[in-house]
């Protein structure tokens, strides 16, 4: 039985749906409380994200009382459906997730017990949940009347903002090591410091994680990365000895001075230079925040030379090689791998007012897709911010906006030229080949750089001269074209790295 002394009475909104889960458990004479996040968001004026109950009923038990469920998965926990009554089809609008009390069993491996075992009490379940403030139970009474069990002073942690592990810190790491990522997520999510002892156990039991399936770690480094305070996250993975585990690959650039003018400012070494570019990252989308937190991963690798003359020359392609890596090792989605390779390959994009006219930019919209530029541009805000430099956008980047917006309908793919290879074919009487291939890459870069010719009859006309030269020639000219607006970027690119 749990004690009143520590009960509380409490008014909150709960759903109806949850008091119908509840009810119809106690009505069958089980217990069913409303525990775990829930309850934590409630006391903190949080809208809750999903709702947990807790019951001494067996998942079979669970499962007969409400047959529109799904026995979740290996820990006991059944998904009660909830649907919508009003609509034709009825459709699922939320899973209630109803858990049978555990105890800890023996964990092996780090992460699994090695044997679900259940519990007859609620305290028993409490135990083995991993933060204090997590451990907080809601009792619905008499008229819906609810009132607060808190075990574990959950209450007194959520004033004091602090996330304690339940009992012996050390042990509950031991069972689980995730736990230690999930404290990190919560402090940074709940802007709430980890108590002490909390803390030293994560440093103690960090190596643990390498037991812990890459997804589970992705998932809470998301939460870390999209939280309020991402930047603090990784400071803290940091300090308990879990970035060297989960990302070795920033860790290493601890003891990597920057170059030049970054030599002697606050943030001269590549890792902090990069959690500085995180914190400052103004998007609020993973992918550019990912970016900006990995787009100078590939510097360590590149440095050559030392102190304030050292280059890094090109740490992006090592970077973005990196950053593949590690977002492959983590299962990321290909999707966000795709993105956050190329706003990291392309961190380095050169644009000065006067120096790149329409046709270079052109050309930078054709490599990185216009629907990535603004992405793009904040990466490069994060960097410059996280350089220490005190203006975000400087007039060269609101004018590089500027003219992105200005060619933004200008052609820069074959699919976009006023003729297509049958016009070609017909007007030229060339067979299908590579000549007809080498002929509209040629013509696509005379429009780059001169969208006039964009008129069917000019580039005909431009066609029929260009039909004179041979095969050979014809893709000579192409790749030399393509070799030539690369080498006059990379001279660009070249010049920035020696000024940043
Ligand atoms: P969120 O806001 O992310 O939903 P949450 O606290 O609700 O946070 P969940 O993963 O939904 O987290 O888990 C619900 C509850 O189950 C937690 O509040 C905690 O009591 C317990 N719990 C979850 N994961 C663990 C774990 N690895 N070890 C111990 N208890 C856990
Ligand atoms: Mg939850």
């Amino acid at each position: 039985m749990v004690s009143m002394k520590k009960a509380k009475l409490v008014k909150f909104d709960i759903p109806p749906h949850i008091l119908l889960v509840v009810e119809g458990l106690e009505s069958a004479g089980f217990e069913a409380y409303i525990v775990g996040g829930c309850v934590r968001d409630l006391l903190l004026g949080i809208e809750p994200k999903d709702w947990d109950v807790t019951t001494n009923a067996k998942p079979e038990e669970v499962q007969k009382l409400f047959w529109d469920s799904v026995y979740e998965n290996e820990f006991g926990t059944v998904g009660i459906k909830i649907r919508n009554q009003n609509a034709d089809r009825k459709e699922i609008t939320e899973v209630v997730e109803v858990t049978t009390y555990r105890i800890e069993s023996k964990y092996s491996d780090k992460r699994h017990p090695d044997e679900v075992k259940f519990a007859k009490t609620l305290s028993e379940d409490l135990s083995r949940r991993d933060f204090t403030v997590n451990a907080l139970v809601l009792k619905v009474g008499k008229n819906n009347e609810l009132e607060i069990i808190d075990l574990y002073y959950g209450q007194k942690d959520l004033e004091n903002k602090l996330i304690r592990a339940v009992g012996d810190a050390d042990e509950r790491f031991n069972e689980d090591a995730l736990r230690m990522m999930r404290a990190i997520r919560f402090s940074v999510t709940l802007g709430f410091a980890i108590e002490e002892k909390t803390f030293l156990a994560i440093q103690k039991n960090a190596n643990n994680l390498k037991h812990i399936s890459p997804e589970r770690i992705r998932d809470e480094l998301v939460k870390i990365i999209l939280s309020p305070t991402p930047a603090q996250g990784i400071e803290l993975l940091q300090k308990a000895g879990v970035l060297k585990i989960i990302l070795p690959e920033i860790e290493s650039g601890m003891d990597v001075m920057q170059s030049h003018h970054h030599y002697y400012g606050p943030y001269n070494t590549v890792y902090k230079h990069l959690v500085a570019s995180l914190e400052k990252c103004p998007s609020e989308k993973l992918e550019v925040r990912l970016a900006a937190l990995l787009h100078d991963v590939g510097k360590p690798k590149s440095k050559r030379g030392d102190g304030e003359n050292a280059t890094f020359y090109n740490h992006e392609y090592i970077g973005e090689q990196i950053v593949k890596n590690i977002l492959e090792r983590l299962r990321f989605s290909r999707c966000v791998i795709d993105r956050a390779t190329l706003l990291v390959r392309n961190h380095m994009f050169y644009y000065n007012v006067d120096e790149v006219g329409e046709a270079g930019v052109r050309r930078v919209v054709q490599k990185i897709g216009l629907e990535n530029i603004n992405d793009l541009i904040d990466v490069r805000i994060a960097d410059r911010l996280g350089s220490g430099v005190p203006k975000a956008i400087p007039y060269k980047l609101r004018h590089f906006k500027f003219m992105v917006e200005k060619v933004s309908h200008d052609p820069i793919s074959v699919k976009q030229l006023k003729l297509n290879g049958n016009d070609l074919m017909k007007e030229l009487g060339v067979e299908p080949g590579p000549k007809i291939g080498a002929i509209l890459a040629i013509l696509l870069s005379q429009v780059i750089d001169d969208p006039m010719l964009n008129d069917k009859e000019k580039l005909i006309k431009l066609a029929k001269e260009l039909v004179k030269s041979n095969v050979e020639d014809l893709c000579r000219m192409a790749e030399d074209k393509i070799k030539n607006e690369q080498k006059k970027e990379e001279n660009l690119i070249k010049k920035k790295h020696k000024v940043s």
